[in-house]
């Protein structure tokens, strides 16, 4: 037996079909429009396009479990701190761009980010991702309240229904349909909204000679080899891929978005303790700090 969704949330809903509204029907959500029905699992609405990418759903239910579990590596846990690190930057940022309170938050691919549900003290902070196992650990392990399943490549949510949309690491998992991601992004958002976009920057100051100047495929058939190599213990699927900063940035604008601006980041996830002195001295210069981070973090407005 689930309990009944908080009727804001429902109100932020809509099928990933068509965009209908969802209303009840018995323990399930039925389109209005339509008339698909989707299952509520444990409290979380499961809103997939029948159309879902399975295979894709699969690897992602991989890369979930191992985000849960994170290796323990001497190596790996300095990394991980870096990491940890870049996130604290971000979610400092979406802090104090929210200050005041009562916005409503989405959180796209929310994986088991912990310090985004902090942000639901003072706004609606929805968390939304394809794997129901990762939301569903959110829900059960850190009291996340308000978790959605669905396909970030068909928002299950209702046009300009939320206040800001926060998206860290997602962008490389779809490279291949960044404009129509960002574009379900602009939708989503109200005018005015806010939007904070976090990904793996292809322009990283360690990374670009591989990132830029090979191909794709031999940079992925190596990244394995690192991986196996080192036996790390979170191997990137397939079709990841860093994007760059420059190319999103104008993507952004393309669809709409204004105010675009990059956010400096201080911390650089490496293993390699040398390099990361190297950036501690060169990351003065403020447009390393933006444009060759690791990551690189836009902010942008809809107007
Ligand atoms: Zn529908």
């Amino acid at each position: 037996m689930n309990d009944p969704l908080d009727d804001r949330i429902l109100e932020l809903l809509a099928c990933p079909l068509d965009g209908g509204r969802l209303v009840y029907s018995s323990e399930n959500l039925k389109c209005t429009h339509c008339h698909s029905i989707y299952e509520i699992r444990g409290g979380i609405p499961l809103l997939y396009p029948d159309d879902i990418d399975m295979k894709h759903l699969e690897e992602e239910e991989k890369l979930g479990s191992l985000m849960e579990d994170p290796p323990a590596l001497p190596k790996e846990r300095s990394y991980q701190q870096q990491w940890e690190l870049s996130k604290q930057e971000f979610w400092s940022f979406v802090e104090e761009k929210t200050r005041g309170g009562g916005y409503t938050i989405l959180n796209a691919g929310c994986g088991i980010d912990r310090r985004f549900l902090e942000l639901g003290d003072k706004n609606t902070a929805v968390a939304f991702d394809l794997t129901h196992s990762l939301l569903s650990s959110l829900r059960s392990n850190y009291g996340s309240p308000h978790n959605i399943a669905g396909d970030v490549h068909r928002l299950p949510f209702r046009h300009e229904s939320f206040d800001c949309l926060c998206c860290i690491d997602l962008l490389h998992h779809e490279t291949e349909d960044l404009r129509l991601i960002l574009r379900s992004f602009y939708d989503t958002l109200r005018p005015g909204g806010k939007l904070f976009l976090e990904d793996v920057n292809a322009w990283g100051v360690f990374q670009f000679w591989k990132s830029i100047f090979l191909p794709r495929s031999a940079h992925r058939k190596l990244r394995s080899s690192y991986h196996r190599l080192k036996r790390s213990g979170i191997q990137p699927a397939g079709y990841e891929f860093p994007t760059s900063v420059w190319k999103v940035k104008r993507a952004l604008e393309e669809v709409g978005f204004r105010m675009i601006e990059t956010v400096p980041l201080e911390s650089y996830p490496l293993r390699n303790s040398f390099l990361k002195r190297i950036y501690r001295s060169i990351a003065a210069i403020d447009r390393v700090r933006r444009y060759h981070n690791f990551h690189y973090f836009l902010f942008a407005e809809k107007p």
